[in-house]
């Protein structure tokens, strides 16, 4: 579906949305079916050199105990993923240049004989970087834009433009990623027309998934007083994006889950089909925060379990 700005800025506002629900989980059935994607989420390191305003891991936050996961330990935890049924990795990380391509692209290929699919989540890089990643078997590459309004983006990112941000998005797509955009919602000063550019935006770069998550506040960011966003116009903004983007993978983002657990299982009526299970080691799962959320022990095969036997509660198929 094609809509305006103006039509999107309509539609978010609608004083009863639940037709739109409706008409998005009808797509989401007819185009991705019923089966909901579990992608096993490492968070590898915790340093980055960014100083992004709403985030917990900024490199100003001298309260964090920083870490870094070695390429042998990032492998056996992704081995234990793949034994116990996960079928794709994503390996996260703040912006570190200690991880240079060259040793991401030897854990790439280690990982790549267990036969999963592998989405990198590492931040700005450059072409060659990209590209070569790409050659090593990385999959998909997730990189959110956050906010497509220019001033509130360069609010917010003082290490970087929207110009920039979506220059590497066209390149991930180019080099033939299944590339991943995605934005947050209830950001300060951010309004329905934001969030209407931020779809629009997605759409234009051709995204083949999008992680669309909650404005949560964390308590050592400049962002600290600013309320948390609304998990009902989330909601509004995944519905949307199904509608607009029949095709492409939402997930249930972890923002939802921390506000109302609720949310997070509603958000498949709404058009999600797929779940990021962190599998973090418990040494590391909590100094991991970007934002602030609810940490359950990492427990690989009890927690894949648990999550199949939900999913299926939900008449969906877990994959
Ligand atoms: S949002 Fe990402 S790039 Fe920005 S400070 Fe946090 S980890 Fe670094």
């Amino acid at each position: 579906m094609a809509y305006t700005i103006d039509e999107i800025v309509d539609l978010l506002n609608l004083e009863d949305f639940r037709e739109v629900y409706l008409e998005a989980d009808r797509i989401r059935k007819e185009n991705v079916g019923d089966i909901v994607h579990i992608r096993a989420l490492l968070e590898f390191s915790n340093y980055c050199k960014r100083r992004c305003k709403y985030c917990g891991l900024n490199c100003t936050n001298k309260s964090v105990k920083r870490y870094r996961m070695s390429p042998e330990e990032i492998i056996s935890t992704t081995y234990e993923a793949a034994v116990n049924g996960y079928k794709t990795i994503v390996l996260q990380s703040g912006e570190d240049n200690y991880y240079t391509p060259k040793i991401l692209g030897e854990i790439v290929k280690s990982i790549k004989k267990l036969n999963m699919d592998i989405t990198l989540c590492c931040g700005e890089l450059d072409y060659d970087s990209y590209a070569y990643l790409k050659e090593c078997g990385a999959d998909r590459y997730l990189l959110k834009h956050e906010t497509a309004q220019n001033e509130l983006y360069e609010y917010l990112h003082p290490c970087g433009t929207l110009q920039e941000r979506i220059q590497c998005l066209k390149i991930i797509k180019k080099l033939g990623y299944e590339t991943g955009g995605g934005f947050m919602v209830g950001l300060p000063n951010q309004t329905t027309k934001t969030i209407a550019m931020d779809l629009m935006l997605l759409k234009e770069i051709g995204c083949d998934m999008a992680g669309i998550g909650t404005f949560i506040s964390h308590p050592n960011t400049l962002l600290k007083d600013c309320e948390h966003g609304s998990t009902e116009m989330t909601k509004r903004a995944v519905a949307l994006a199904r509608i607009m983007m029949p095709s492409i993978n939402l997930p249930a983002t972890t923002s939802l889950g921390v506000i109302n657990d609720k949310e997070k299982v509603d958000i498949f009526s709404c058009g999600a089909n797929v779940i990021m299970q962190k599998i973090t080691p418990n040494e590391y799962k909590a100094l991991y925060e970007i934002y602030p959320s609810n940490l359950a022990e990492t427990n690989i095969r009890l927690q894949r379990i648990k999550l199949e036997n939900q999913i299926k509660e939900l008449n969906r198929i877990p994959l």
